[in-house]
């Protein structure tokens, strides 16, 4: 068994600076045998050991875009639907003056081919050489590129997007300088990630608890290896304000049950638990639009 906190180097905490941390649980998740850990800080977000080594586990290959959610049409359409209505959402009230997009992360890019359908100037980067290649296959303006080889000059974009990127990257102030340098003055940044407080997470628990600790694969659906950070809705504010952008909206959301499976019993499932989640202001997605100060 690898000691998978022994590589641990100095930490704060990215959004309160604090270097206190705590085991959130008393057992290591894994991840081809590899062990890691979720720690929680004072403020009340979680972090895995990857995120104290300052690096990511290698995981993005072709079987990363593989799975059934990337392969469902219907499914990838749903969750297209859903982040594209925040995203409209927030320029509703927080008009932007040109009409250039970047989305990173873009993946095989369907919210770039949704982006350009609506209107907008839209192009992708994206680590992941396959997931380029398919969408440059279907004519998308993708390149393959990592954050550090995005320019950090010359405002172009009125708007740039990442969504579910923030939690999987190892240094998260590095996307927010790099929009900083390539957002127009009056641009916006809009980005989803992942809560640490929703009651989803807090049924995984239940159910370890109950199960005296046999039932861990609820748990390992959540805290999944390419995710380092998980924010409260105030720590995901706080992180923003120490890097001087001011928040424009700030929503709780679910991704729809149906872009999630394709069963129909799961989906019933999900959207009941959602419906608590919304209600009691405990989803597993925070989506926020912001803007350099
Ligand atoms: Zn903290």
């Amino acid at each position: 068994m690898i000691d998978s906190t022994s590589a641990v180097i100095p930490w704060h905490c990215p959004s309160c600076s604090r270097p206190h941390q705590q085991r959130q649980f008393d057992f290591s998740l894994s991840w081809k045998d590899t062990p890691f850990d979720i720690f929680r800080c004072i403020c009340g977000m979680l972090y895995s050991s990857y995120a104290l080594r300052h690096e990511a586990p290698d995981i993005y290959d072709l079987n990363y875009y593989n799975s059934e959610r990337y392969r469902n049409t219907n499914a990838r359409q749903a969750y297209i639907q859903h982040i594209a209505a925040h995203m409209e959402q927030a320029l509703t009230n927080h008009p932007v003056a040109g009409r250039k997009l970047l989305d990173i992360g873009c993946a095989t890019g369907d919210f770039v081919s949704w982006a350009s359908a609506a209107g907008w100037e839209a192009e992708g980067v994206d680590i992941s050489e396959d997931a380029v290649a398919e969408g440059c296959a279907r004519g998308l303006p993708l390149r393959q590129q990592d954050l550090t080889g995005l320019p950090t000059e010359g405002h172009r974009y009125d708007v740039v997007t990442a969504w579910d990127l923030l939690e999987h990257l190892p240094d998260m102030s590095l996307l927010l300088s790099v929009a900083r340098s390539i957002l127009t003055p009056q641009g916006v940044l809009v980005l989803k990630t992942v809560s640490s407080e929703s009651i989803i997470e807090s049924l995984a628990r239940l159910l370890l608890r109950a199960s005296a600790g046999r039932l861990q694969t609820p748990l390992q659906r959540i805290y999944v290896p390419g995710h380092l950070y998980y924010f409260t809705p105030q720590a995901l504010q706080q992180f923003l304000h120490r890097h001087q952008w001011e928040i424009l909206l700030l929503n709780q959301a679910d991704t729809p049950s149906s872009a999630l499976s394709s069963s129909r019993i799961t989906q019933l499932g999900l959207d009941t638990v959602f419906s608590v989640q919304k209600r009691l202001a405990r989803c597993y997605e925070l989506v926020v639009a912001c803007r350099p100060k």
